[in-house]
């Protein structure tokens, strides 16, 4: 026998969304990607970095990432890191805060990741359930466990808690709050504010879906410069490879070209959504790059299943919480006219 962990030996491990092999065959709607390219800086930068140049080691603190994100964000750079995807800033949060036997929270459903994540650290996993109206089923007054994930809009629903919520959950969090903005940059809101005011909170950032940088593996964390200090101590120390550095810079500075595709997502978005609902889907109204939709029936697992064998490709999850419907990532207007056909046929 191995002297492997026993956490680690009876999880099961992540199980992410389906990327096939031969994925030009398919409408891809089923991971929240960006259907647009990233801007033609972001490319001429990588392209420049490709060369002599990768046989050194790239800047360790990733600083000019870590300056362009101060300039757009308003902050100065000790209040950020720069992660090789937002993945890992969530991890080494839930290290720096979280010990063996300790408890990590969050909302269910939201990103069931932070569970995998905390099982690897043998911490405790709390999760709190959603009411009708969006708020926390029991949740107490005072939370005293050490790390609380509040995905802000809500992934895989779409809502977005306002402002006010997350202040009053920062209050009545006693460890951490971490806002997990992955798709905020769909949404009218976001807690950059009250990162400024309030030194539990911190806020994630993914460049995978709003600057359509899901294969170059970018986020970022801001935080009051003591937490960013603890995760600059537990992070790879080149956690960013020098075409990600060059990447994430271009596309921050890119602003023109992200708001015209944010836009073109969120038209598409409110536009899909109206059409689903005249075929009497029930569409939960979205702040992110997806919807979350129950078809007439309620029978999500159906309307998956008829849609692959159209190769279009969304998410199911058998959760009883979701098995209702299914999240269809915003694709391109055309993407999103053949799947609304599709459905019209699958009735
Ligand atoms: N948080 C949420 C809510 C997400 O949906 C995702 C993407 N699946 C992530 C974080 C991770 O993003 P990244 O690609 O930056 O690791």
């Amino acid at each position: 026998m191995l002297p492997l962990r026993k956490n680690i030996a009876e999880m099961a491990g992540y199980v992410p969304g389906f990327q096939p092999r031969d994925e030009h065959r398919y409408i891809k709607l089923n991971t929240n990607e960006n259907p647009y390219p990233p801007s033609p800086k972001v490319i001429e930068a990588i392209l420049a970095e490709v060369g002599d140049g990768l046989r050194k080691y790239p800047d360790a603190a990733s600083r000019a990432g870590c300056e362009e994100a101060g300039r757009l964000y308003g902050f100065d750079p000790e209040w950020i890191i720069m992660a090789n995807g937002s993945d890992e800033v969530l991890n080494n949060l839930i290290r720096a805060f979280v010990s063996e036997g300790e408890e990590v929270a969050y909302v269910h459903p939201s990103y069931s990741y932070y569970s995998t994540l905390a099982e690897v650290q043998g911490a405790k996993v709390r999760t709190f359930l959603l009411d009708e109206g969006w708020s926390l089923k029991d949740f107490p007054k005072r939370y005293k466990g050490k790390l609380f994930f509040l995905t802000n809009p809500n992934a895989p629903l779409g809502f977005c808690y306002p402002q006010e919520f997350v202040e009053e959950m920062a209050g009545r969090v006693d460890g951490v709050l971490v806002v997990d903005e992955a798709y905020a940059d769909f949404a009218r809101e976001n807690s950059l504010d009250l990162v400024r005011r309030l030194p539990n909170v911190v806020v994630t950032r993914t460049f995978s879906k709003s600057y359509s940088l899901a294969g170059m593996r970018l986020g970022l964390a801001i935080a009051h410069p003591e937490v960013i200090a603890a995760l600059n101590k537990i992070r790879d120390h080149y956690n960013l490879d020098r075409l990600a550095q060059a990447a994430c810079v271009a596309a921050m500075a890119d602003q023109e070209y992200f708001r015209q595709c944010v836009n073109k997502i969120r038209e598409t978005r409110d536009w899909f959504s109206a059409e689903l609902r005249v075929l009497e889907w029930e569409v939960i109204p979205s702040h992110g790059n997806f919807v979350f939709a129950s078809p007439p029936d309620r029978d999500g697992k159906r309307v998956y299943e008829a849609l692959y064998e159209r190769r279009i490709l969304v998410r199911y999850f058998s959760d009883p919480a979701l098995d209702h419907g299914i999240r269809i990532s915003i694709g391109t207007r055309e993407e999103m006219e053949k799947t609304l056909a599709a459905l019209v046929e699958i009735g």
